[in-house]
């Protein structure tokens, strides 16, 4: 058993923690990340590429969502992931910058989980 991604982000953000910032991860996350995730004050945004298992989002969805936390899947095809990751050295992080952030903004499907309205 390996270290969930989102573990793994979060041993990487303390230098970054004051300002909000996004988690950008394969995964959905799962229960146990998904509270990693929100010890975070300042975590307001989840990237993310594809389920585990449909059925388990439901219960860390509304708990993001609770929290502000806005959801958004990454629509990438499999030639364009590949593409960032090899061709794109500091795409490797999991927390990127604002600059990397900009450039796959195109990529984000904001019609699958965007952030309910108050
Ligand atoms: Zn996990």
């Amino acid at each position: 058993m390996g270290t969930h991604s989102e573990q793994n982000a979060a041993s990487h953000i303390t230098r970054i923690m004051k300002e909000p910032f996004t988690a950008y991860v394969t995964i959905f996350p799962c229960n146990d990340c998904t509270n990693n995730l929100l010890a975070y004050r300042s975590f307001s945004r989840l990237v993310f590429k594809s389920f585990y298992d449909e059925r388990e989002i439901e219960g860390p969805l509304e708990r993001f969502f609770q929290r502000g936390v806005k959801v958004c899947r990454l629509n990438l095809s499999p030639e364009r992931l590949i593409d960032i990751v090899f061709n794109e050295p500091d795409a490797k992080i999991t927390v990127w910058d604002s600059e990397q952030r900009e450039r796959i903004k195109g990529y984000l499907d904001k019609t699958i989980f965007s952030q309910p309205t108050h």
